[in-house]
């Protein structure tokens, strides 16, 4: 089947030209089965629409990316201007552009003092890529080449490239890939509620922590070249560190001459009520990893930030630098990026999340504490976690195989409230401008799924 230009394909005809020819990330394509994919017509503020004309709350802002809500005109504006005005040049062989150059300075603006350089790409796995590479070459610069190895987290996200996967600490992403590359290790994650038992969330907090100094000894200081991290792991589940975690492990980097990356892909940009997830939890990183919410996903569009004395070795290195992509700095997904940033500060979407919106969110949130299925409430900003359990005083959950967070999680589809579902950990992140109505909104079609799942369970 085919589809001419003047036909408006129907449902039917996109499910069945997908089911034949689209290869969707991340998707279990046998499980489709009959029904097919879900397709999305239009979106506007914080909602979505399929074909069948369904309206759904998008609790998820995309894949944790529209901060600034779907259909601004602004951004379609300026990305027109700017594909009419210069639709491509590189900034390869000492050329620049003003969209290039102005979102360059605007990121130095917003980031934490003493970070300097700001390389662009087009996705958070390829700036973690680029990352990765950094980090060998600055300690190459030091006369160190044997600090190679980079440390991460289990359950951190990272991205898909050979690296970024390999920094991933979620195992479904490994072995079809022979993954992860030599070289990259994993530390315990900050979860207090998974892995926590009778410790209080600061003791685990800093047994968590430990984990990465009984690594770094095991390794060899003078083989660990850094330590990368999201302030909160967002896909690995929302995992929120108790407040002991972030200032211990930046004494153990300090102390052991490594490297502190903080991956702000989902952090980064308003979401965690500053404007990076380092200025919520007080980390001094040497190196930041942003994209989503930098261009609100509007364009594909990445960076890596580098500060101290990683920008100072890499941006004064007497040699040209060997890396860089055909898209790094595009000027249009500059352009829009720049523009998006602009809402952010004018909107003062930030303080809005810290003083307003983001409590307003906690607080729906935790008035669903009380249901049976909910053992923990957690949150931060706009970003939220509802764990989903077996029985409430023990935390204990559910056998893996009954899937009872993807049955919530079709049943929030089902009732028009896109959240995510990690495990049987319900997450949720929508975009700054949520409404208090929309909150209301999300937090009442949530309570109905958490009942019909309920039901279901028996
Ligand atoms: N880093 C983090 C923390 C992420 O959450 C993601 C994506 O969800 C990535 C990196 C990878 O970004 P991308 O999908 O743009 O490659």
């Amino acid at each position: 089947m085919s589809i001419s230009n003047k036909h408006r394909p129907t449902t039917a005809e996109l499910r069945a030209l997908d089911a034949a020819h689209h290869l969707h990330p991340f998707t279990d394509h046998a499980a489709l089965g009959a029904k097919g994919v879900r397709v999305i017509d239009r979106a506007e503020g914080v909602y979505l629409w399929d074909s069948e004309g369904k309206r759904l709350l998008d609790g998820m802002a995309g894949l944790w990316c529209v901060n600034v809500g779907y259909g601004r005109e602004r951004l379609a504006q300026v990305a027109f201007e700017t594909m009419r005005d210069l639709p491509y040049y590189n900034t390869f062989f000492q050329t620049t552009h003003a969209p290039a150059v102005e979102l360059a300075a605007k990121i130095r603006e917003v980031t934490p003092e003493g970070m300097e350089l700001v390389f662009f790409a087009c996705s958070g796995s390829e700036a973690n890529d680029s990352m990765v590479k950094f980090v060998r070459y600055f300690w190459n610069l030091q006369g160190r080449p044997e600090k190679k190895i980079m440390i991460s987290r289990n359950s951190g996200y990272h991205g898909v490239t050979l690296a970024a996967a390999s920094l991933s600490g979620l195992t479904p992403m490994h072995p079809q890939f022979d993954l992860p590359l030599p070289g990259f290790e994993k530390v315990d994650a900050p979860y207090w509620f998974r892995d926590g038992g009778d410790l209080s969330p600061e003791e685990f907090g800093l047994k968590a922590a430990a984990s990465l100094e009984t690594k770094i000894l095991e390794l060899g200081a003078g083989n660990v070249a850094a330590f990368v991290a999201e302030p909160i792991q967002g896909a690995g589940g929302v995992i929120i560190p108790p407040a002991t975690y972030w200032p211990e492990i930046q004494r153990i980097c300090d102390k052991h001459d490594v490297l502190l990356v903080a991956d702000e892909v989902i952090c980064g940009f308003g979401r965690t009520g500053n404007w990076f997830g380092c200025d919520t939890f007080g980390i001094r990183p040497d190196i930041m990893t942003m994209a989503k919410g930098m261009s609100s996903g509007y364009q594909p569009i990445s960076a890596v930030v580098l500060g101290g004395r990683v920008a100072a070795a890499i941006g004064g290195a007497d040699e040209e630098l060997s890396h860089g992509f055909t898209y790094s700095g595009h000027p249009v997904t500059a352009a829009v990026a720049l523009e998006n940033i602009r809402i952010i500060e004018e909107e003062d979407l930030v303080t809005r999340v810290r003083e307003d919106i983001g409590p307003y969110l906690q607080q729906g949130l935790q008035s669903l504490a009380d249901h049976p299925l909910i053992g923990e409430v957690r949150g931060i900003g706009l970003l939220g976690a509802l764990e989903l359990v077996a029985d409430k005083a023990t935390r204990s959950r559910f056998p893996a195989d009954r899937s009872v967070g993807m049955i919530c999680r079709d049943h929030c589809f089902g009732n028009g409230l896109v959240m995510r579902a990690v495990g049987d950990t319900m997450v949720v992140s929508p975009p700054l401008t949520i409404s208090r109505e929309e909150v209301d909104e999300l937090v009442r079609l949530a309570r109905t799924a958490f009942d019909l799942t309920a039901r279901d369970l028996g």
